[in-house]
């Protein structure tokens, strides 16, 4: 019954480790969601709002005071000049992208993106009878090829999505990599879908470390950009789904008309409980990196042990690895096993990948998790080389 377009997009990787993590008692680290919840300010608020009567539909575009700290926040930390009427309240980053997508794509319009890619883009370029032009990002740096970027753009171009930090490579593109896409997206005339969900979890390393750079701060891509950010992953509520969109007007528009009629508002009581979140001191959103960055170290440090390549991951809760040191030749059958083997869930990059070579030997992990669980997942994954031989 399914229709064509949607064939190939039936169930998500996601959804099948978690449940057989939870089948297998295996520690997840396949899922990226956090094992602790947000900021208690956050949720007492929240509370507070349920109870206190803010249930009904919010405005079309969103809460006013929380379209303000979005705009506030985006002067803040990334010194984006944003007016808070081109603030656009989504039900989660995932619904701005597919309202993006389907506002801005006729069938047959061409949408550039990396891969590996998070998947709901594909599903969604696929909803709106859109085709993908996927420019690989390959190991150890997860960069891409300036000259693949050019060849993936035509006259059909549409939109370039974006993501940085990048999940699922940790990779965060920099100014110049940005600077290339953007000056594509100009001369093709198209508009840039910056999804930027993980801006807050970027590591410094000693070598100085990386800088999320987001793309409407680049000269002249502000006119072309929508930015997309959410509270799920700051604030460590990936159930909440309030997410939004900023950008020109006439672009924005194009968003909400879709996003109308696919949930039209959401998360009432959510929405000004996450405007008050968004002004917590810098100590908060500095915590949360320097947090991250000790659980990335934990369990790259345990993956390498355990006889992983592990890549560096700059952003994000995510580590990729690849499995083929360990005499593995396939990261995806090796995930269907893992469980069984040492009691880890995880999941392999292939799913997000529209060439499934791409991403063959490599594993996905994500370190989002209680100290002690990394500790437990670790000292399993230690017996790995045993478990394999
Ligand atoms: C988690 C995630 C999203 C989805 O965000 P929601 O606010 O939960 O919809 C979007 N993009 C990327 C890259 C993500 O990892």
């Amino acid at each position: 019954m399914l229709v064509e377009r949607m064939r190939s997009h039936t169930s998500t990787i996601f959804a099948e480790m978690s449940a057989l993590a939870l089948r297998t008692g295996a520690i997840n680290l396949g899922q990226g969601f956090p094992d602790t919840d947000g900021p208690l300010s956050l949720l007492a608020d929240a509370a507070a709002n349920i109870t206190g009567g803010v249930n009904q539909y919010p405005p079309g575009l969103g809460v006013a005071s929380l379209r303000t700290a979005v705009a506030e926040h985006q002067k803040r930390f990334h010194g984006l000049d944003v007016d808070p009427e081109h603030v656009l309240i989504t039900t989660g980053a995932t619904e701005a992208i597919a309202g993006a997508i389907l506002g801005l794509c006729e069938a047959g319009d061409e949408v550039v993106l990396f891969e590996p890619y998070y998947d709901s883009y594909s599903a969604t370029i696929a909803l709106a009878g859109a085709v993908q032009r996927p420019v690989a990002l390959r190991p150890p740096t997860f960069g891409f090829d300036p000259d693949e970027l050019r060849a993936a753009f035509s006259s059909r171009t549409k939109v370039v999505l974006v993501n940085t930090p990048h999940n699922p490579t940790g990779a965060v593109f920099t100014a110049e990599q940005l600077t290339q896409i953007g000056e594509l997206a100009a001369e093709f005339g198209a508009v840039v879908v910056s999804d930027e969900v993980y801006e807050h979890m970027v590591f410094s390393d000693d070598s100085g470390g990386a800088r999320h750079v987001p793309m409407a701060s680049l000269p002249g891509m502000a006119e072309r950009t929508l930015t997309i950010s959410s509270a799920g992953k700051t604030f460590s509520v990936t159930g909440w789904k309030v997410g939004w969109v900023h950008g020109p007007p006439e672009l924005v528009a194009a968003v909400r008309a879709a996003k109308q009629f696919l949930t039209y508002v959401s998360g009432a009581p959510f929405q000004p409980a996450i405007a008050t979140a968004l002004g917590l001191p810098d100590s908060f959103y500095s915590g949360l990196a320097s947090s991250l960055q000790g659980k990335r170290d934990l369990l790259s440090d345990g993956l390498r042990a355990a006889g992983f390549t592990v890549y560096p991951s700059a952003g994000t809760y995510f580590v990729v690895t690849d499995v083929a040191p360990l005499g593995i030749p396939d990261g995806a059958a090796f995930c269907w096993r893992l469980p069984e083997l040492v009691g880890v869930a995880a999941v392999p990059v292939s799913v997000f990948c529209a060439d499934p070579e791409l991403g063959r030997t490599l594993v996905r992990f994500a370190f989002c998790k209680r100290d002690e669980v990394l500790t437990e997942a670790v000292s399993r994954l230690a017996g790995l080389k045993a478990a394999v031989a």
